[in-house]
């Protein structure tokens, strides 16, 4: 059989150029737009529609709507906008009515403009903005007018995202063609990937039905329900994308229970002991922090299947976690394991070293600190003593995972601060275990994690929560500050220093940048030192040699330096109780979530404590604003929820986090239920048939071994 000919029925892996109508010329074209197969081009969703039952003039539009709008281009202009020096294309619009400005930041692609030649007549489609009280549209979608094209009930037309080579009118008619095929040839239920169950209980519209509604919706179809992708149809998209993603996570997490780990011994066997160690620490664990500790105990000893932990311990700044740490590895010690705990900075190990001294070594625990660099003779030592259980505990950087680094015995991981290293990093240090033995695994966050993130990217672990922050806080108060009350600013530092207390300045960068005039810790600290005489400022930034900053924070911890300039590499866990002053300097370049984190440096002892956000002149309404949220509440959570909304995921992990998924439809702010659905039917699904024996499930498997592009999209190797 020639590899040219048709295939004898249209499939969804079916090359997009056999379908009807395309042919070699045009299916490259697609392709080069990334449309290969039949099922690329069902699944190049609409990103708005067109409602043409509406007529509308400029006069009668109002701020907010999604409208579609025929009028005439009566000027097409450029310029740059501002200090920004952004490009703005500016398309005017006029009617009878009035006029509108349409405004493009980018260009979708060459040529674009030419598409509005002045006076000729053209229908946008978008919403509609108020913009320094005055209407206009940001980037409306151009519909084209083809009226032969569309049939009599074609009235809510689909707009597709701009390609170049692949107008509107192209991929409406392509897909149409796809579709009919499916349906004359009665080939509908081949598209379907759920089985029936799961379309019943969970409402689901079946697969062919939600596309061809998706692309060629009925006129009885909300507009609405269409433009904001609440319409039946994306719910049945929406739940599938978030489906594949969760059933993966669903088997992956079921892998891990197969994996053995270590017992240790259980709470009844080692009370005794373990109330003389709570007895031997300066506080009283918070009921949180304990239900966190028993619960670990508890699953570490459960002699059914002896399986490893995967957990991940979600606390809110300054609630406690090391603590729940420490005891973890206490635990592990009396099992007769070791533990390793990984911290992603030099001065975090450090300082988890010397709670951990001082916290374990009383109850006889013998701690190693391990960071990077080469093998001198203390090192050797400390790597004989790992080697040969001498070590209880090891801290340290990512040193832990070195090749030369070989534990007896090793029963537990621990990941502070998890974020900060790559998946397989962790997996590394698991494998470091005794004979066959997966070491148990538990990973800190620093942030909390908005719980929809939670359900993705940490899909497969079991999650604690530490939902409470141990007695005797204040809440941090936090107020924005503007240059032109510095000189109070420094007066109000200046009383808590006479307090005897401490503060810190925060900068966003560390030397000048060309480019944008920031302050720079650098100069800064000069110019602090000279406002402050009596007192000794340190500095602390990601330039310098791990030893400086060691020293830098040394100082500042034992009250040496009563102010600490520093970039954000104190934003990791850094605990010094007595500093009780944050100023952040141009807090607009941080993230919320980064401010929470960097607020929480401040309130872990008993003073109040202060948190001063300055903002630059130069400021937005919508910066202010969102900065405003930190004088709103101190709730990490909440914050970390309008982080994910106002920036997405992406920019939310951060850019050294992989662990994101890449979604078409679906968006995790937006369809938080959908998720919540779909997780549940595939962890359902995992619990009662793991391996996906069931007839009934032989799709789910094919399309679950499919969709192993999620393995890398989820970061999981
Ligand atoms: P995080 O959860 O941010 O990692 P830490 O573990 O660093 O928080 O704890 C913050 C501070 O609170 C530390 O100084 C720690 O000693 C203290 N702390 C932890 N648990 C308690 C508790 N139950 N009561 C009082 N202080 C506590
Ligand atoms: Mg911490």
């Amino acid at each position: 059989m020639s590899a040219k000919r048709p295939p004898l029925r249209i499939e969804l892996s079916t090359p997009v150029q056999f379908v009807k109508g395309v042919g070699p010329k045009l299916g490259d074209r697609l392709r080069s737009a990334g449309i290969c197969t039949v099922e690329d081009l069902l699944d190049w969703y609409p990103r708005a529609y067109e409602d043409r039952r509406v007529a509308r003039n400029i006069a009668s539009l109002s701020p907010g709507e999604l409208v579609s709008l025929r009028a005439t281009v009566a000027n097409v202009s450029q310029y740059t906008l501002g200090r920004s020096r952004r490009k703005v294309y500016d398309v005017t619009l006029k009617d009878d009515s009035g006029r509108v400005h349409c405004k493009y930041f980018r260009v979708p692609y060459r040529g674009y403009f030419e598409r509005f030649p002045v006076g000729s007549s053209v229908r946008v489609i978008g919403r509609v903005i108020l913009y320094r009280g005055q209407i206009e549209f940001h980037h409306p979608d151009l519909a084209d007018d083809i009226p032969e094209l569309l049939a009599e009930d074609d009235v809510i037309i689909p707009i597709y995202p701009e390609t170049e080579g692949v107008n509107n009118r192209l991929l409406r008619k392509v897909i149409h063609s796809a579709l009919d095929t499916f349906r004359t040839e009665r080939l509908e239920s081949t598209m379907e990937t759920f089985p029936k169950r799961i379309l019943e209980e969970y409402g689901l519209m079946g697969r062919f039905e939600a596309l061809s509604m998706l692309h060629r919706p009925s006129k009885d179809e909300k507009p609405e329900a269409l433009a904001l992708f609440q319409s039946a149809a994306h719910r049945r998209i929406i739940f599938e994308e978030f489906f594949w993603l969760e059933l993966f996570l669903a088997t992956r997490k079921r892998g891990f229970t197969e994996q053995l780990g270590p017992r240790f011994k259980s709470l009844s066997e080692s009370e005794a002991e373990f109330k003389e160690a709570l007895g031997l620490l300066p506080f009283q664990l918070t009921g949180a922090q304990m239900k966190a500790v028993e619960q670990i105990f508890r699953e570490a000893s459960s002699s059914d299947g002896r399986r490893s932990i995967h957990r991940l311990i979600q606390g809110d700044v300054g609630s406690g976690k090391t603590v729940v740490a420490l005891l973890s590895a206490w635990l592990a010690s009396r099992s007769g394991y070791q533990t390793a705990l990984m911290a992603p900075t030099e001065i975090l190990a450090e300082q988890h070293a010397r709670s951990a001294r001082s916290l374990l070594g009383p109850m006889g625990l013998r701690v190693e600190l391990l960071t990077g660099g080469p093998v001198n003779a203390d090192k050797r030592k400390t790597l004989d003593r790992i080697a040969q259980h001498e070590a209880d505990l090891v801290v340290g950087t990512h040193a832990l995972i070195e090749e030369n680094v070989n534990y007896k015995r090793l029963g537990l991981v621990i990941v502070d601060e998890q974020h900060r290293f790559g998946v397989h990093q962790r997996a590394q240090l698991k494998k470091k275990g005794p004979n066959g033995l997966s070491p148990h695994l538990l990973l800190m966050t620093a942030t909390p994690i908005p719980r929809t993130l939670a359900m993705t990217v940490y899909g497969d672990l079991d999650v604690t929560l530490i939902n409470e922050l141990p007695k005797g806080r204040q809440p941090i108060q936090t107020r924005l500050g503007y240059e032109s009350n510095r000189r109070q600013m420094l007066e109000f530092v200046r009383s808590q220093i006479e307090k005897g207390r401490q503060a810190y300045f925060v900068y966003p960068l560390v030397e000048e940048s060309e480019k944008i005039d920031l302050k720079n810790a650098v100069t800064e600290c000069e110019k602090l030192s000279a406002a402050f005489p009596t007192c000794r400022v340190g500095l602390l930034h990601g330039r310098m040699k791990n030893s400086e900053k060691d020293e830098a924070m040394l100082r500042f911890r034992s009250g040496e330096f009563q102010i600490l300039v520093a970039t954000t590499v104190i934003e990791v866990g850094v605990d010094v109780p007595n500093a009780n002053v944050m100023i952040i300097e141009h807090s607009e370049r941080f993230g919320l979530s980064q401010l929470h984190q960097l607020r929480g440096r401040v309130g872990r002892g008993a003073h109040k404590s202060f948190c001063i956000l300055m903002i630059g002149h130069a400021v937005s309404e919508e910066a202010r604003e969102r900065l405003s949220i930190m004088e709103e509440t101190t709730d990490g959570f909440v914050i970390a929820e309008r982080d994910l909304e106002i920036r997405g995921p992406g920019e939310f992990m951060g850019t050294r986090q992989s662990g994101l998924p890449g979604f078409k439809m679906a968006n995790l702010v937006r369809d938080q239920k959908i998720l919540e659905a779909a997780r549940k039917a595939a962890f359902d699904i995992v619990e009662t048939d793991g391996d996906l024996r069931r007839v009934e499930h032989q799709r789910l498997k094919i399309e679950l071994t499919r969709a192993s592009s999620y393995r890398s999209l989820a970061g999981i190797g």
